[in-house]
């Protein structure tokens, strides 16, 4: 589809009404429909889910993958292994700076000391400037992840990059997704076996298992009050 941002904005803000009771099929194929080659899924590798999905109703679908630097081997085999088992076009981006040379731009263990600038470096500029190329994107949020994501709407306007951006399991709770990786034999990470329920990077600092009785993301950022990387701020 060819259309001016305005278009687009009031496309999503239309069809976050009339696809707040769809399924994530239903959604994914209305931008598979709206938008073809020029939207993609973006994907952390905690799970494939929204890429199967997506693959489902869109084979070769464009799934984006955000390559930190700080990744645990284990996310990065996730990523391979979709790349190699599922019908998706994985696409991985890179900040500007390696890990070495961030360490010799900001002084070492940046993640630590301001994680703020850290996302903004490794995740952020990258993930916009890699979405350059798409009018719309789709994420893995669900309302039922944290307070912070509650109000997570379907489909919106996602106003800082000018693009249409879905959130197609929104209203799926932790159940909907066991329930479909059972059923279709999703790729997991396996990191989830071993008691983390939120994967970012591997620094303490960024990622560790959620304690009893803990949100499924209060493993990220622990203790520094940071609870979103910026993208989905
Ligand atoms: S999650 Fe941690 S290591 Fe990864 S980009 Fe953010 S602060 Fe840096």
């Amino acid at each position: 589809m060819t259309g001016t941002t305005t278009d687009h904005e009031e496309l999503a803000t239309r069809a976050g009404r009339e696809l707040e009771e769809a399924t994530p099929q239903e959604i994914l194929r209305w931008a598979a429909d709206t938008f073809g080659q020029r939207f993609c899924v973006t994907s952390s590798m905690e799970d494939a889910v929204v890429a199967h999905l997506a693959s489902s109703v869109f084979p070769g679908v464009d799934v984006v993958f955000l390559d930190t630097g700080y990744h645990f081997p284990e996310t990065i085999g996730t990523r391979d292994a979709v790349a190699a088992t599922m019908r998706v076009n994985v696409i991985t981006l890179t900040p500007t700076l390696t890990v070495a040379e961030q360490d010799a731009e900001y002084g070492p263990q940046l993640h630590d000391r301001d994680p703020d600038q850290c996302c903004a470096l490794r995740k952020v500029e990258p993930l916009n400037r890699g979405l350059g190329g798409y009018d719309a994107w789709a994420t893995g949020l669900r309302r039922d992840e944290s307070p912070t994501r509650a109000n997570t709407p379907v489909v919106a306007w996602d106003a800082r990059r000018r693009k249409v951006k879905l959130a197609p399991i929104a209203r799926w709770t932790q159940e909907d997704v066991d329930a479909y990786v059972n059923a279709n034999g999703v790729l997991l990470n396996p990191l989830l076996w071993e008691g983390y329920t939120s994967i970012g990077c591997s620094p303490l600092s960024c990622t560790r298992k959620p304690g009893e009785g803990e949100d499924g993301r209060a493993g990220r950022w622990s203790g520094s009050g940071k609870t979103e990387c910026g993208i989905h701020l």
